[in-house]
């Protein structure tokens, strides 16, 4: 790999900066990686151009909820193939949950994750630590050590942490750091049959479903803990209409509260399981019209401020089974951005909102001084067609794993370049 060049002038683009309030036709000057101007801007002699003509220049996007499999199940995904994925997606920054083999809950393999990061050079990784030791739900993990090593939240997401006396110790000792604890909400005791939605629809195929309450009961219960101790909590992947009512009600109450959504739960319902279609399996489950209108209220009213891939690849072995053995879960780095543009499309979000939902606000969240395109910041930058229409094909992912539940549908909307730190690690056409 070449060193990059000292400057690299982006040219005329739409400038979308949601973090300082921009949408205006403007360059960027990028000088050793960081971004040194923004406006109409002077070109130094010696700068490579990019033409941004029609093209959208926003920040690299941050995705808080993914899954690379690296450490233990390299066959699905690894850090290196996880990074292009998310460099074709506009992905510049993931954070990677602990749920690997081992789990990272001990330094070790944070360093690991870290160094494997580094050799794939592209996109940054940022390790979430687990919140219990081997992600039992039991004790806790060392959240301090662990943030000092570079984890940015714990979570045992995969898991919920259902015993509140655990949560509440959690919570409190989180707060010591002033750490983020991520919660996979889905009551084991009302889920662990299901494998899908309970409703109309699992009636009708014959398979078990699992019910709204099985997120919302924690949901509730977390809340009243949060209430209890003050702590940062922010819940992964909502799914259902009476979580989005819950965290609506806390955010009025000015708890520190935050949920980010998935594109398949805001744009998919589970008519999607009709052909029992195990890309279509993931847990929590796709809800209901009801639940995914909630979902798209509770973004256009801010109560849901960030949207998450939780990108989970699985082999084909994982997932050509019947479909209540297969494996939850869906790839989705690289369609993270056109799903999450027909949300403008459709009138819910700004385009501004819309970006600042995969940038800044979940930057914000895990205190990183990413997702802006500010002076002085890294050049962490995707240029995309906002028009152009794709048709998703699965074969056609960087990804190891092929497992989208968005194979066939048409797009609108696609990544021309990312750029970390003024280095361009993905363009289109040239992979
Ligand atoms: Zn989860």
């Amino acid at each position: 790999m070449n060193n990059p060049p000292v400057n690299i002038w982006i040219k005329g683009g739409r400038l979308i900066d949601p973090a300082n309030g921009r949408d205006e036709t403007a360059d960027l000057l990028v000088t050793n990686g960081v971004i040194q101007a923004v406006g109409r801007v002077e070109a130094p002699a010696d700068c490579r151009v990019i033409d941004a003509d029609g093209l959208v220049v926003a920040p690299g996007l941050v995705d808080m909820h993914v899954h690379l499999r690296e450490p233990g199940q390299e066959y699905k995904e690894d850090i290196a193939s996880g990074s292009r994925a998310a460099a074709a997606g506009g992905v510049t920054s993931v954070a990677v949950m602990p749920n690997t083999q081992p789990v990272v809950d001990d330094l070790s393999v944070v360093g690991y994750i870290l160094e494997r990061a580094r050799a794939a050079g592209l996109v940054r990784v940022f390790p979430i630590g687990a919140i219990t030791r081997g992600l039992q739900g039991q004790r806790l993990t060392e959240m301090g050590l662990l943030q000092r090593a570079g984890c940015v939240a714990f979570s045992d997401d995969g898991r919920p942490l259902t015993d509140s006396g655990v949560m509440r110790c959690a919570l409190e000792y989180a707060r010591m750091f002033g750490a983020l604890l991520i919660q996979h909400a889905d009551d084991p005791t009302l889920s662990a049959n299901g494998c899908m939605n309970e409703g109309v629809i699992s009636s009708r195929l014959g398979l078990a479903g699992i019910p709204n309450a099985a997120e919302s009961i924690l949901v509730d219960r977390d809340l009243r803990l949060v209430a209890l101790t003050g702590s940062r909590y922010h819940l992964a992947h909502v799914s259902t209409r009476e979580a989005v009512r819950a965290m609506a009600q806390a955010r009025s109450q000015h708890l520190p509260v935050s949920c980010e959504v998935t594109p398949h739960h805001f744009s998919l319902t589970d008519e999607a399981v009709l052909g029992y279609d195990t890309d279509a399996k993931m847990s929590p489950p796709l809800r209901g019209a009801m639940d995914r209108a909630a979902l798209l209220e509770g973004l256009a009213q801010g109560i849901i401020t960030v949207i998450a891939t939780d990108h989970a690849p699985h082999d084909e072995e994982s997932k050509r089974v019947e479909f209540c053995r297969a494996a939850n879960g869906v790839v989705g780095l690289e369609t993270l951005l056109p799903v999450s543009l027909e949300l403008v499309r459709d009138g819910v979000l700004s385009l501004s909102h819309c970006i600042a939902a995969m940038s800044c606000n979940p930057a914000r969240l895990l205190g990183l001084p990413l997702g802006t395109l500010g002076v002085g910041q890294a050049a962490d930058v995707v240029l995309f067609d906002l028009e152009e229409s794709w048709t998703v094909d699965a074969r056609r992912l960087h990804s190891k794993s092929k497992n989208t539940c968005f194979h066939g549908r048409r797009v609108k909307g696609r990544v021309k370049q990312t750029l970390v730190a003024g280095k361009v690690v993905y363009r289109d056409g040239h992979d």
